[in-house]
């Protein structure tokens, strides 16, 4: 080195966690969070932009992936995995800052599917269903979207359930479902024809005549997620697959503020991804011979994008203490799903712009993200939805059409 000249400062490594909320975990939740991050960043970002592009989902992560133990987390007993609303979110986010598809993927299977049992089921159907969900034996979807009735489920659902004897018969159709091309178990919501009530069935995809998948193609976002169009033709469905404890749309309501909450984190998580991998490009790429981090407004950018992100850890952070205390209301989760994403779609927007042309090429990794938000920002309940329900809250009036 010559005398007087300065080595260039080591750059600092991207800090996604600027408030240290992962900290506040206990030991042992912390490890098991620590062992996501490992997988997702050992095995799952390796290969994760090739099977996006090919609309493709890994089955080779599987086995490895059932090592984690980590499905149920937050839900007790039955071989679920437990622990906390914070673990559970936590897990949740940390999966997304790789990949949204996977966090969608665990979200469906352990969120909504095995959510819609624990809180569902009778004390058979949990002992029945749960232990082989919990252990990745038997993987769920969770069918309520129909191809004419998104946003209006509570009150339009067209599939229909008529009782014959110690039978179901179901018709109808389920539109965006995650995981159903290949999956083991569907949640049904169905009216039933008799009291016009919504009501929960659990329905084996391969052995039930009448069911069938279509997998939904041409998708721009969550590729990897396989989502079908199921079609239920006069499905026979058992008296003893129709969840014991759920018997109006409020019960399927319970199950979705459970997975907007969970939504929030997962909208933190793609925020974060998109953030650390702009950062670490500014860090690198040079343009007017310097580091482009090293101009202002890039920095005004990257600030920007953290406190978006910290903001949404803060927030999501509170939605699990307030789960905890039994305290999360429909309103309170919405609102969380709603801004959340908001700020997510600002966040991703730019990084993506930080990344200039690069931020198009799915090589650099950003523009995975910048797509895979569009889904988060619309599945379960559109922003639109998430505000009229604060809007009901908050008013005391209605807006719902
Ligand atoms: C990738 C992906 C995965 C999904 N996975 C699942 C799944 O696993 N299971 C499942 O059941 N569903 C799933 N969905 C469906 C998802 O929940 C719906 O797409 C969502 O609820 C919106 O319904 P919709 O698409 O029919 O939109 P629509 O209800 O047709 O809404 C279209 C637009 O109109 C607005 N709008 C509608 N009504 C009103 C109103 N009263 N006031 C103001 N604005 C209004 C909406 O906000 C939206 O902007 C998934 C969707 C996607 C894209």
């Amino acid at each position: 080195m010559k005398e007087g000249i300065k080595q260039p400062k080591p750059l600092p490594e991207p800090n996604v966690d600027f408030y240290e909320l992962a900290e506040t975990l206990p030991a042992d939740e912390l490890a098991a969070l620590k062992q996501v991050r490992e997988f997702m960043q050992s095995k799952v970002a390796p290969i994760i932009t090739k099977y996006w592009a090919e609309d493709a989902f890994p089955f080779e992560l599987l086995p490895e992936f059932k090592k984690l133990n980590i499905m149920g987390a937050a839900l007790e007993g039955y071989g679920c995995r437990g622990g906390s609303g914070l673990l559970f979110g936590l897990i949740a986010m940390e999966m997304a800052r790789f990949d949204a598809s996977i966090a969608t993927f665990v979200g469906v299977h352990s969120g909504l599917a095995m959510g819609s049992i624990h809180m569902g089921g009778s004390e058979e159907q949990k002992n029945k269903w749960l232990p082989p969900m919990a252990r990745m034996e038997k993987i769920g979807c969770f069918g309520l979207t129909e191809p004419l009735v998104g946003s209006g489920t509570g009150g339009g659902l067209t599939t229909t359930a008529k009782r014959d004897g110690d039978t179901w018969i179901i018709n109808g159709q389920k539109k965006w479902i995650g995981n159903a091309p290949w999956c083991d178990v569907s949640i049904i919501w169905a009216r039933d024809v008799a009291d016009n009530q919504v009501k929960g069935f659990i329905v084996e995809n391969k052995t039930t005549p009448g069911f069938s998948v279509e997998k939904i193609q041409n998708k721009i976002a969550l590729k990897v997620v396989q989502n079908g169009l199921i079609t239920l033709n006069n499905c026979r469905v058992p008296e003893e697959n129709r969840l014991q404890q759920d018997s109006s749309f409020r019960d399927t309501a319970k199950v979705l503020r459970m997975t907007r909450f969970l939504v929030g984190w997962e909208a933190t998580g793609c925020q974060m991804g998109a953030y650390e991998n702009a950062l670490t490009y500014a860090q690198q790429r040079l343009q007017f011979g310097k580091p482009i981090a090293s101009f202002q407004l890039v920095q005004d950018l990257l600030a920007k994008m953290l406190a978006n992100v910290t903001a949404c850890q803060c927030m999501v952070a509170r939605t699990a203490q307030l789960h905890a205390e039994g305290k999360l209301t429909d309103a309170r989760a919405a609102l969380s799903k709603a801004f959340t994403t908001a700020r997510m779609r600002e966040t991703v927007a730019w990084g993506r712009e930080l990344l200039g042309g690069n931020g198009i090429s799915l090589d650099y990794q950003v523009a995975r993200f910048f797509v895979d938000a569009e889904a988060f920002y619309s599945y379960e309940g559109t922003y639109q939805m998430q505000n009229l329900i604060v809007g009901k809250a908050v008013t005391g009036i209605s807006a719902f059409v």
